[in-house]
């Protein structure tokens, strides 16, 4: 198949993300991941919530599913298991995925299901005029809240490995190939596989600035010794507890990079298609008829034109 570069991934569609938001480096490294890793745009879905973030798939010339807020992981889930031959990826923030979506995220963690979920993690609801999301911290006062937060943060890495995820990582929206690496890494991973982004809010978020980053952040592989990957059953709680004790490190030293990698469990598609013998990767449900009683035979196209309404096709940039 002739490779595509990374121009044919981009969409005419107008941003209206603010000059300088950290969703520009997101969008970039998905692009150039996507270049590399040659994704099919046909057989390639970017499925979001609701919140600034979650306008990405317009901005990406693959399918996309803008959806509600919270339920980017639901969709997603659905997409997913009705061809599982497809590659999805979800784009939520910190907010929508942590907050109202938390129920989804931590469900998708015990599935393993073969999709991989983007964290915007600015630290505020961004959309909504930057009321605190739950990664900030408790006794923060980012400028748009009036008093300071009162509740205590949500750690993604710590709730990423406690649910079950096979790969967690952090990466920082600014450092755009590194962040492309660990994307080509976790969409190659079969598994559930979740990236925890830091990305500044320049409108709403004045402690967590690119300023604030510049001298904390390090990388995890710069440790010759570091080792995230689970080669053997017996090595998995031990580097879980690993990950979870370099997961609470946040203060004059942040790191960002691959925290955790078990290659090792079976993907939720493939414990169905164990279960059911008439749940198939070669067959799948979305390439199915369904027949009801009195009703006629209902097949792909018919579910095609169905759908036929709510497509919105937009041109390459
Ligand atoms: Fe980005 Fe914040 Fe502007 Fe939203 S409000 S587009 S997160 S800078």
């Amino acid at each position: 198949m002739a490779s595509r570069g990374v121009a044919s991934y981009r969409t005419e569609v107008w941003s209206d993300w603010c000059p300088g938001c950290g969703d520009f480096g997101i969008l970039a490294a998905m692009q150039k991941a996507f270049a590399e890793l040659n994704l099919d745009p046909a057989t390639t879905v970017v499925v979001s919530g609701i919140g600034c973030s979650s306008k990405t798939p317009h901005f990406l010339n693959v399918n996309g599913v803008h959806t509600l807020h919270g339920r980017g992981i639901a969709f997603a889930t659905g997409i997913k298991l009705a061809n599982p031959n497809l590659t999805v990826v979800i784009n939520g923030g910190d907010g929508d995925l942590l907050g109202i979506g938390v129920a989804h995220f931590v469900a998708l963690g015990r599935r393993n299901l073969d999709v991989t979920v983007i964290i915007h993690n600015n630290q505020v609801y961004g959309l909504t005029k930057g009321q605190a999301s739950p990664t900030l911290r408790k006794g923060e006062q980012v400028k748009s809240l009036p008093v300071p937060n009162l509740q205590d943060a949500v750690n993604p890495i710590a709730l990423a490995i406690a649910s079950g995820y096979t790969f967690v990582a952090r990466a920082y929206s600014l450092w755009v190939d590194h962040l492309k690496e660990i994307l080509k890494a976790a969409i190659s991973h079969k598994g559930s596989a979740v990236i925890d982004v830091l990305q500044p809010c320049i409108t709403y978020n004045d402690i967590y600035t690119a300023e604030f980053y510049k001298d904390r952040l390090y990388k995890l592989e710069d440790d010759p010794e570091w080792d995230p990957v689970v080669r053997d059953p017996g090595e998995e709680e031990e580097k879980k507890a690993t990950a979870l004790k370099k997961a609470e490190e946040w203060g004059t030293r942040i790191p960002v990079g691959v925290f955790y990698v078990n290659p090792l469990k079976d993907t939720y598609e493939d414990r169905l298609a164990k279960r059911n013998p008439a749940y198939s990767r070669e067959n799948p449900p979305a390439f199915q008829s369904i027949y009801s009683e009195g009703s006629s035979l209902v097949g792909p196209e018919e579910f095609r034109k169905l759908f036929d309404r709510f497509i919105v096709k937009v041109s390459r940039r």
